[in-house]
């Protein structure tokens, strides 16, 4: 290595951290996002910018002091660090309001101020939106409209899929010659690569130039969720709620009665869409133009303009007096960079859980004595436990791989000890590869006269690294 070059080598790593200075990221950053859900390629970028890592084990590891330079987790192809990588690509990003009083947006009226602005000037000449639905409150109603009242009645969020694009096809097939689409980032998606791909039917059709006007989303929930959740758990009647609403990690509702309530949105987890969890995009990146509320005072929207087509919309109905912007500040732009990244971190999260069902008879473990220390770093942690099967005749619990590492071929024991010593029975199921973080269930049923449950893995040379020990009285009580 040349000196001169060891020199210049130095010199880039003192400019990155210059640049990076309070950012505060930082190797464990990288651990928690990266390495830990196991999708660290071993590429040795991080390893190659700083001296305090290495690589153990095919893994990057901290082998001496971090100083939170974040200069290894901007350098790794696995994180989003860089404007397109968070959101995608732009021309320029506002925050604004409508200037209508008829307007009565969700966040600003940007989204309305703009359909009204189109449809008035024949930019369009209609438009696919989501609306009430008369029957079923909050079933969200795609619908193509074409007055100034079908818009303004259709200004709000819904919580839920909208199957909006049926409604483009609807709007192409009555003979629509240019359209705007309103939809979140999974349905811009869609009618981009409608658009886009040599099959897309809007592409091979031809007839009707659609404009993408892309909401930003990080969740939406079932509508039959939505009912148990708000009338049967909380008792609030979905009729009763005039506003839903996510902000700063809470659902909050208004009500009739102009009172509100809220949950913490980790709440409401077992009725979101299942769909969300594989979602990467927060501000609809492939729209002409995206619009949310994440970077805005309350009372305004983020606008974040991505094509000359949604560029020239907006400064068209700025002009004609429809709505007012200023650019969006580095710190507001900052927000929503944020939480595009976390939202691109969703591909790394182990998702499924598989199911391991054992069934009666376990194995007889004559003389059988479960490890009674707790090994020092045990591997594995101890997750929910469940009573599930008819008559709760069954056990359900989680098992997680706490490391960095795929861990192979290894022993779980779920062993049941009943009123003697001797009267010990186990079910073992041998488990070939254990994905870094991945949760992993056991159902067993339940032993006659139970007493006591035990949970040991061993690792293939046969030493214990992880038991637990559960009465079946605290196992019946959750
Ligand atoms: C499911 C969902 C999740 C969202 N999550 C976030 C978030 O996490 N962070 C954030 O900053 N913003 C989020 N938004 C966007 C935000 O709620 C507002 O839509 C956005 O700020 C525009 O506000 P506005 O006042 O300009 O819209 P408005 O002028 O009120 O217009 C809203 C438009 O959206 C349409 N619409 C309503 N519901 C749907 C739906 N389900 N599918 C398709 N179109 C619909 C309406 O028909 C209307 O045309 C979400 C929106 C939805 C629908
Ligand atoms: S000191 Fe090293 S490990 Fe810590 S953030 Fe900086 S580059 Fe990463
Ligand atoms: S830079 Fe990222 S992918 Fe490459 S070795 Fe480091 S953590 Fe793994
Ligand atoms: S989180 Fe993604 S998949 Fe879910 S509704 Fe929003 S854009 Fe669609």
């Amino acid at each position: 290595m040349s000196e001169k070059a060891e020199a210049m080598y130095k010199e880039s790593i003192s400019n990155a951290q210059k640049i990076l200075k309070g950012k505060k990221e930082n190797f464990a950053r990288l651990q928690r996002e990266v390495i830990n859900q196991g999708a660290c390629v071993s590429c040795g970028a991080c390893v190659a910018s700083c001296d305090q890592l290495a690589f153990e084990d095919g893994k990057p590891k901290l082998v001496g002091k971090c100083t939170v330079c974040g200069v290894c987790y901007n350098q790794c192809p696995r994180t989003s660090t860089t404007q397109p990588e968070q959101i995608g690509a732009y021309i320029a990003a506002y925050t604004g309001k409508s200037k209508l009083d008829k307007v009565k947006g969700q966040d600003g009226g940007i989204v309305t101020s703009l359909l009204l602005y189109a449809l008035k000037n024949k930019i369009v000449d209609a438009a696919v939106v989501t609306s009430k639905d008369s029957e079923q409150p909050w079933k969200p109603v795609p619908k193509v409209v074409t007055s100034e009242k079908e818009i303004l009645e259709s200004s709000g969020s819904f919580y839920s899929h909208s199957q909006v694009v049926p409604a483009l096809s609807k709007a192409m097939r009555s003979g629509y010659k240019s359209v705007a689409f309103v939809g979140t980032p999974c349905k811009i998606d869609a009618v981009f690569k409608m658009q886009n791909s040599p099959v897309g039917l809007v592409h091979l059709f031809k007839g009707t130039n659609v404009l993408r006007i892309g909401l930003f989303c990080m969740d939406s929930f079932s509508i039959n969720g939505l009912h148990t959740f708000f009338e049967e758990k909380n008792g609030v009647p979905l009729t009763d709620i005039t506003k839903m609403n996510i902000k700063e990690g809470k659902f909050r509702v208004t009500l009739r009665n102009n009172g509100e309530k809220e949950w913490p949105i980790a709440d409401l987890d077992s009725i979101r869409s299942s769909s969300c969890d594989f979602c990467t995009d927060l501000t609809s990146e492939k729209a002409d133009i995206s619009v949310g509320s994440i970077g805005s005072q309350p009372g305004f929207s983020t606008i974040i303009v991505r094509t000359n087509a949604g560029m020239e919309l907006l400064n068209k109905a700025v002009k004609d007096g429809y709505l007012e912007f200023k650019p969006l500040s580095e710190e507001d732009l900052t927000k929503v960079l944020n939480i595009g990244r976390v939202k691109k971190n969703h591909r790394y999260k182990p998702r499924d859980k598989p199911l391991f069902v054992l069934e009666s008879p376990p194995c007889k473990l004559d003389g059988f004595a479960p490890s009674d220390s707790q090994p020092a770093k045990p591997l594995v942690k101890f997750g929910e436990t469940e009573l599930v099967g008819k008559g709760q005749s069954k056990v359900r619990v989680t098992l997680r791989n706490d490391t960095v590492d795929c861990l192979e071929d290894l022993k779980v024991r779920i062993i049941h000890k009943g009123e003697t010593s001797e009267d010990v029975v186990a079910w073992e199921i041998l488990i070939p590869e254990w994905l870094s973080s991945q949760a992993l269930q056991f159902e067993y049923p339940r032993v006659e006269g139970e007493k006591e449950y035990i949970f040991e893995v061993q690792n293939k040379k046969g030493d214990t690294v992880f038991t637990k020990k559960i009465s079946a009285v605290d196992l019946t009580k959750k």
